[in-house]
């Protein structure tokens, strides 16, 4: 070993300290033995990070190693504490706030959801979640036990670097200081990212996605985003706008429909809630007859997907029709993006997972007939396992990202 200053030094120690702590994620629980084992880390070093993280409890002992062959001395499994502290996760949806708090074994201790329908006005909204979050926020400190932190995922596109939402065209918002705004209220680090980016991160981190490097998460709701796991990392591109899927171009001309970002065409104005809902509306406008009418009459404002998905298991051909032309629109995407990416694994989620048991047929077939059989074979379309909390169990996957990446500053 040669000499190192004192900065090289520190630096090591971080980087061996979120090492261990990113195995006990991955493998927990692990004895010394097996986390020296796993980590390549000599024992006395993993000794006394292991003190540290102790010390500071951000892991846990428990129970013994039955397998270690030190008779007499049986090791001690190591586990991150589920005490350790809070994270809140937020969602900023078109038309509703999700936010809910979980321990650092991921489990959620508290929720809150409700319709910003009734809100008038883009302050109305940010006040109520600000309120929301300061009552969540102070709930959540009362243990005892430090709030890691807030992430906050909004549908559009996110300068990530200073926390500020540039432009969310289908809530009609463009920059709002969001990380600034959050950071007046309550004090405690907060994260702003694209809400489908942060449900990749959520379903690579506690979901469908565990265990594979290279993920393509899609969700499918009032747009259309996507993100991008690439050899274990989110891709997020140089500024954090990686992954806005829904707004390829796939249609020109007369047929392309005026998309909320201003462009024709998009990807989401075909593959999105909105353009199944215009199918059953083109096809009851047309005379079909269908069991929806049944139930909501001609008022198609009191479309839903739940209603679809319930039309489609009665056998309604017009719900199957429009499920089944969709399912084609989000197949033709997906099967560019394969291409593009080589994935192992496409998480679908979003509004339209509820509808996932009748889009993923054509789904599944238009990826099969529209990439080669090396890049699809192997590569199965699941649903997001956290379903519509895919993109709030994101937010709070980015603030555990970071406590596993930079403990130190938990480690005072
Ligand atoms: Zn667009």
């Amino acid at each position: 070993m040669g000499k190192q200053n004192s900065v090289d030094h520190a630096a090591m120690r971080d980087m061996n300290i979120s090492l261990i702590l990113n195995t006990l994620h991955n493998e927990s629980p692990l004895s010394r033995i097996g986390l020296a084992n796993r980590t390549g880390l000599n024992k006395g070093t993993i000794s006394v990070m292991v003190k540290d993280l102790l010390a500071v409890g951000l892991i846990r002992e428990i129970g013994t190693d039955a397998s270690s062959t030190d008779v007499g001395r049986p090791a001690i499994f190591l586990e991150p504490n589920p005490d350790a502290g809070s994270i809140i996760g937020v969602e900023i949806g078109v038309d509703y706030i999700s936010i809910i708090t979980v321990n650092f074994a991921i489990e959620i201790i508290s929720r809150r959801y409700e319709s910003t329908l009734k809100y008038i006005s883009q302050q109305a909204i940010i006040d109520r979640i600000l309120f929301l979050l300061k009552e969540t926020y102070e709930q959540a400190k009362k243990n005892g036990r430090p709030v890691f932190g807030v992430g906050i995922g909004v549908p559009g596109l996110v300068d990530m670097a200073n926390g500020r939402l540039l432009f969310a065209p289908n809530l009609g918002w463009e920059d709002v200081p969001i990380k600034a705004l959050v950071e007046s209220a309550i004090d405690a680090p907060v994260f702003v990212a694209n809400e489908a980016n942060l449900a990749a991160l959520g379903e690579s981190y506690f979901g469908a996605g565990q265990n594979s490097s290279f993920l393509l998460s899609i969700s499918s709701g009032v747009g259309v985003g996507g993100g991008i796991i690439l050899n274990g990392r989110l891709a997020e591109g140089v500024y954090g706008f990686a992954g806005e899927v829904g707004h390829m171009t796939v249609q020109q001309g007369a047929h392309a429909i005026r998309c909320n970002c201003g462009n024709y065409g998009c990807w989401e104005t075909v593959a999105g809630r909105q353009a199944l809902f215009s199918r059953i509306e083109t096809a009851i406008h047309n005379g079909r007859s269908s069991w929806i009418t049944e139930v909501i009459g001609n008022n198609m404002t009191h479309l839903s997907v739940p209603l679809i998905v319930e039309a489609a298991r009665r056998n309604d051909q017009v719900a199957l029709d429009a499920l089944q032309e969709t399912g084609e629109w989000l197949g033709i995407g997906i099967a560019s993006l394969i291409n593009i990416i080589n994935p192992e694994r496409v998480i679908f989620g979003g509004a339209l997972i509820s509808a996932f048991e009748f889009l993923l047929p054509t789904m599944a077939q238009t990826v099969n007939d529209r990439t080669w059989p090396w890049i699809h074979e192997g590569v199965n379309i699941v649903a997001a396992k956290h379903g519509e909390d895919a993109s709030v169990m994101g937010s709070v996957a980015i603030v555990y990202r970071d406590v596993l990446n930079n403990p130190r500053k938990w480690l005072q």
